[in-house]
């Protein structure tokens, strides 16, 4: 875009940065659940992740699928706000001089990060839907389901085991 044109104008170029947005978050994901589960002592926790990581992957597939819907070639937009949540994970984790503290604040961490994700994919879902995009929406609906089902799967190891333990 020109000098004196800004680069989103319709909400085809917002759904397009949204979706670029999100793809570059969930590479950032990608890179940093494996420190995650390097630094996690909770075998339930490690599991999580992990399980969570393949998840990750086949959503970044997902992505891939959209935006060969959209006939866009996949390319990220830095989203300053993943980066900052990975950052204040990294910052927090540095700081805990104790494994089962340490366990807790990764879950809440992680936790922070399903969040974000759930508020894109939410937006994304209604948007594919306004704009006619029927088949993105049912492939942005499966990562928000996946996403909400980690968020709930979190709750439930913290408050059942991690927190108690700490
Ligand atoms: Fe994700
Ligand atoms: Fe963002
Ligand atoms: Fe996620």
């Amino acid at each position: 875009m020109g000098l004196f044109s800004k680069d989103i104008q319709s909400m085809d170029d917002l759904y397009l940065h949204t979706l670029e947005d999100i793809y570059y978050a969930e590479q950032q994901i990608e890179k940093a659940l494996p420190k995650m589960i390097d630094k996690a002592s909770s075998d339930t926790l490690r599991q999580a992740f992990e399980a969570h990581l393949q998840e990750t992957k086949g959503q970044i597939e997902r992505l891939h699928q959209v935006f060969a819907r959209l006939n866009k070639d996949p390319k990220g937009a830095t989203c300053p706000a993943i980066d900052g949540i990975i950052k204040e994970a990294n910052e927090i984790s540095k700081d805990i001089g104790d494994a089962q503290v340490l366990d807790a604040a990764l879950a809440a961490a992680a936790q922070a990060v399903e969040h974000y994700e759930i508020t894109r994919y939410g937006t994304l879902v209604a948007w594919s839907k306004q704009l006619g995009h029927t088949q993105c929406a049912d492939l942005f609906q499966q990562t928000l389901d996946e996403e909400q089902t980690t968020d709930r799967k979190l709750t439930e190891i913290a408050t059942s085991r991690l927190n108690p333990a700490a």
